[in-house]
């Protein structure tokens, strides 16, 4: 299955080992051999010791030379298990790139994060020590059984029956320990889900004095996943000495039979041919036995590395919902048009938009008001197609989004999401982010920080544009980052500006400051806003009111204040009868 990633020059590498497995595996059966006509050369009346120094030194070249291969292929699997794990991580992350949110919250990032980290890494150690095993096993196992068969049966027997009895032993501690093994993974996603909520709500977890709280729920992940860790190696525990004991009992065995054999045996030089077969067959016998063992130690690595490799492939072969088009030239304009759009979140029974209809065209300032949860995010969110529609269209330029190439698409569109997000570098990288090819000059980041009445704050700064942005912008207050969040948008110069709330987290005077040089500097383009405050929209060349995911009204604020009751609602609860005209 995860094979099939492999590709032809590993492949290659692949059929090197198993050549150079089974150079090592002869090797390591001539030893015995030589051992043999050592053990016989010493019982006779006339040992030379030529012959001994001779077979001596045979069996260290031939030592020598297995471990020289066995380095080379260690080498070589080590190789093919990195790069099986760097092609997975990279397809991993194009395709989770690729994903749209439907995809993020049905894994969960969380499960995200080990599947490209953990998971893989799981699939390169069983590669790296299976690769080996899983070529010699058999190689070792039938090479040497061919070599102890024509010996004597009694010995033939008691190694057959160390096999049975050890096959036994692990097949019933495997029964025990995998289906444990399998459950790691899903508990160490559990302790990840844990701590990265523990670290990112931090600033809750402190002021509710909730430490004791999440470290119980910690501790409980952590506890889970440890007791399930102990009894699975427990098992382990148990099979080594186990595999031992059998091991060291066939020797026992099989010097038990030779010395009966012997003793039966009437002339000295039969007495002595015995004793020198004993000797080789126990090496071979060891060997025999080894192979089972490691036959059988696959079947233990391979389930674990079966379940991490089925949770990497559910990602890759998870198609995202939302693909590009087939494309369209259709000319840059930035009108946006709802014709009866409804939506409903996947997996969820009720839509949360109904029967949405307006339009914007190019350089108007359309609005959108109403409760918090009635719908306004999920009307913006459709347009850059972070989701689509269930039902209706949504147009850009007059195409239906769906037809476009995402990139072209994204391209016309300077999205400004509720939450500003940082990333870590300066505050220029941040503000010409997404600009690959290098084409947004320096003058076009300060223009767009500038309306974006961020400049004060940033020249204050001792390093200017090139300040330092930590991770999620934690060196910077909620207002400064919403800015920057509006400069980048800016700095892209689109025909469409999508504004998710993203003047609230600024003071009524800058909020007001940046509107006007917004609509002298922007006015040739479409600009859509959610907001909260009546201040910020009032203005607005049309304004949608949505409530509970329908539209009750659209107009201008003073038709609105005339026809729409909701509206109405909202604009008395911010201003007082008289500041309103009423
Ligand atoms: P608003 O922006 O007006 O505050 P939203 O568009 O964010 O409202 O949310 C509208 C409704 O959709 C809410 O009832 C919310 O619970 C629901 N909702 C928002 N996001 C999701 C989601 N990812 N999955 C399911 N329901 C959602």
């Amino acid at each position: 299955m995860i094979l099939k990633y492999l590709k032809a020059r590993e492949w290659a590498a692949i059929a090197a080992c198993v050549v150079l497995i089974a150079l090592m595996v002869y090797l390591e059966l001539e030893i015995p051999g030589y051992m043999s006509s050592i053990t016989t050369e010493i019982v006779s009346p006339d040992t030379d010791m030529d012959v001994i120094y001779g077979d001596g030194g045979m069996m260290i070249a031939c030592a020598f030379a297995s471990l020289v291969v066995s380095i080379i292929v260690g080498c070589l699997a080590a190789w093919i298990a990195t790069s099986l794990s760097m092609r997975l991580r990279d397809l991993e992350y194009s395709r989770v790139q690729s994903f749209s949110l439907e995809e993020m919250n049905r894994f969960s990032t969380s499960s995200l994060i080990t599947r490209s980290t953990n998971d893989i890494s799981q699939i390169q150690m069983t590669t790296a020590m299976g690769l080996m095993i899983m070529i010699r096993a058999p190689i070792m196992a039938v090479w040497a059984i061919m070599k102890i068969l024509d010996k004597n049966w009694e010995w033939t027997m008691a190694t057959a029956v160390a096999v049975v009895v050890i096959i036994t032993i692990i097949s019933v501690i495997m029964l025990y320990a995998i289906p444990r093994f399998k459950r790691i993974q899903g508990l160490t996603d559990n302790v990840n889900r844990v701590t990265r909520e523990n670290l990112s709500g931090i600033r809750v977890v402190r002021a509710y004095n909730a430490e004791s709280y999440q470290e119980e729920k910690s501790e409980a992940a952590n506890i889970e996943l440890t007791d399930t860790n102990l009894s699975a190696n427990r098992a382990l525990a148990v099979m080594f000495p186990a595999m031992m004991l059998v091991m060291n009992g066939l020797s026992l065995a099989i010097y038990w039979i030779g010395a009966l054999l012997i003793d039966a045996a009437a002339l000295p030089g039969d007495k002595m041919v015995l004793f020198s077969d004993m000797v080789v067959f126990s090496s071979y016998a060891m060997q025999v036995v080894m192979s089972f063992i490691m036959l059988v130690m696959i079947f233990m690595i391979l389930p674990r590395a079966m379940v991490a490799s089925k949770r990497i492939q559910e990602v890759i072969n998870t198609e995202p919902s939302i693909r590009d088009g087939p494309g369209t030239d259709a000319p840059r304009q930035g009108s946006v048009e709802f014709r009866n759009v409804s939506f409903r979140y996947p997996g969820t029974s009720g839509d949360v938009l109904h029967d949405i209809s307006f339009t914007a065209s190019k350089g108007e300032t359309v609005a959108f008001i109403g409760s918090t949860g009635s719908g306004k995010t999920t009307v913006v969110d459709l347009i850059p197609r972070f989701y689509d529609a269930t039902d209706g269209q949504v147009l850009v330029d007059g195409v239906d989004v769906r037809e476009y190439k995402l990139n072209d698409l994204r391209s016309r569109i300077g999205y400004v999401p509720q939450k500003a997000f940082m990333f870590k570098g300066t505050i220029d990288s941040n503000v010409r982010y997404g600009d690959t090819s290098g084409s947004v000059t320096e003058d076009q980041v300060r223009r767009a920080v500038r309306i974006a009445q961020a400049a004060e704050f940033v020249e204050a700064k001792e390093d200017g544009y090139m300040s330092e942005v930590a991770q999620g912008g934690s060196n910077l207050s909620g207002g400064q980052k919403q800015r920057l969040s509006i400069a980048r948008a800016v700095c892209r110069d689109p025909e469409i500006y999508i504004f998710d709330d993203s003047f609230s987290a600024l003071d009524y005077r800058t909020d007001r400051t940046l509107r006007e040089t917004l609509r002298n500097e922007i006015s040739g383009a479409t600009t859509l806003i959610v907001a909260q405050r009546i201040g910020t929209i009032m203005d607005a060349d049309r304004i949608v009111v949505i409530d509970d995911g329908e539209v009750v009204g659209i107009g201008t604020h003073e038709e609105l204040l005339r026809s729409c009751q909701v509206y109405l609602d909202i604009a008395r609860s911010q201003f007082s009868d008289e500041e309103l005209g009423l």
